[in-house]
């Protein structure tokens, strides 16, 4: 089932959250929305699910436009919103048993909820109020409240956000199975997330797409621009010598004598590197070119 966003522009008052936002998402991606605070994910979001309208342009779920806000588009999404918002004073069977009430299902609520409860790892905590559970468990019930109606598209927002290492583990392999047969759209600010679950980045800044590659594309797209070149020499050098190789951009001294070296050159610097040392009478013991993470990549495309 896939999602259709096209020229989508959200002002709230004076401010522009969104500003000509258009991207696809076809059926069976896991796609991270990647950004800083205040970038706009949330109400891109809010739009897609069709709890919020757009200021203008159009969203899409499978041909159909959200913004109506049919029975039938919502019967498609699961949606857990930011900050998963619960009530505390009920059970969690009978919470479930609410959310899945909006969606007239044809399957009968005790399974629905027996299946969603087994699904997300409920069980032991089952009889519980949800106001008694720990931050891990109270995210299952959201992703279970989102997953209740087995919607074709999931939209996650921040879904581990305040979670401890191991309750993000936990919940993101939830994410990774149920996107085996769904279309998952999931915003975090962790770069490691969408390096975890993802095959497509989309990232926005300021309202604005910045970058929607591949996962494996948006790595070789900075590294044409930027390379970092790790390097230990077998004796002390100067930083003065250093910088006459040429396209270098910013030296580093790491431990003992060894350099971080920057260059935006398009050719390898490191034969260059190389050269320099000969020249200097001086033995590499190591050179390296540092491989671009996702996080460089976002600071990079979001500075300023
Ligand atoms: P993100 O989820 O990426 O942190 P949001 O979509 O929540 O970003 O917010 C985008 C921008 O819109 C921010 O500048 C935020 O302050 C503003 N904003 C969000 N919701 C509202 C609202 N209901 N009223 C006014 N401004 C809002
Ligand atoms: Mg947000």
């Amino acid at each position: 089932m896939s999602i259709v966003v096209q020229g989508v522009t959200k002002l709230y008052g004076e401010q522009k959250a969104l500003d000509n936002v258009s991207f696809e998402i076809k059926t069976g991606e896991i796609v991270g929305f990647l950004g800083p605070n205040g970038a706009g994910k949330s109400t891109m979001m809010k739009i897609i699910t069709g709890f919020i309208p757009p200021t203008s342009g159009n969203v899409f779920v499978n041909g159909i436009e959200t913004s109506g806000g049919s029975l039938e588009i919502k019967k498609k999404i699961g949606y857990l919103p930011e900050n998963n918002p619960l009530y505390p004073e009920m059970y969690i069977r009978e919470y479930l048993q609410f959310a899945a009430s909006l969606y007239k299902s044809d399957i009968p609520v005790k399974k629905q909820i027996d299946n969603i409860i087994e699904v997300t790892g409920l069980a032991p905590e089952q009889r519980k109020k949800i106001g008694s559970l720990s931050k891990g468990y109270r995210q299952r019930v959201g992703l279970a409240q989102a997953l209740i109606h087995n919607p074709d598209v999931l939209i996650l927002d921040e879904a581990t956000t305040g979670l401890d290492p191991n309750q993000i583990i936990e919940i993101r392999n939830l994410i990774r199975d149920a996107g085996k047969q769904k279309t998952v759209m999931l915003s975090t600010h962790i770069m490691q997330e969408v390096e975890a679950i993802c095959n497509r980045v989309i990232i926005i800044d300021k309202g604005v797409i910045v970058a929607d590659e591949e996962k494996k594309d948006i790595y070789s797209k900075i590294h044409q621009s930027r390379q970092v070149i790790f390097v230990e020499f077998g004796s002390d050098i100067d930083e003065v010598s250093l910088r006459s190789i040429p396209n270098v951009d910013s030296l580093k001294k790491s431990k003992g004598n060894s350099w971080l070296i920057e260059s935006s050159a398009d050719q390898d610097i490191r034969p260059a590197i190389f050269d320099f040392a000969v020249r200097k009478n001086l033995t590499v013991l190591s050179l390296q070119k540092k491989e671009n993470n996702l996080e460089e990549v976002f600071r990079i495309l979001t500075k300023g």
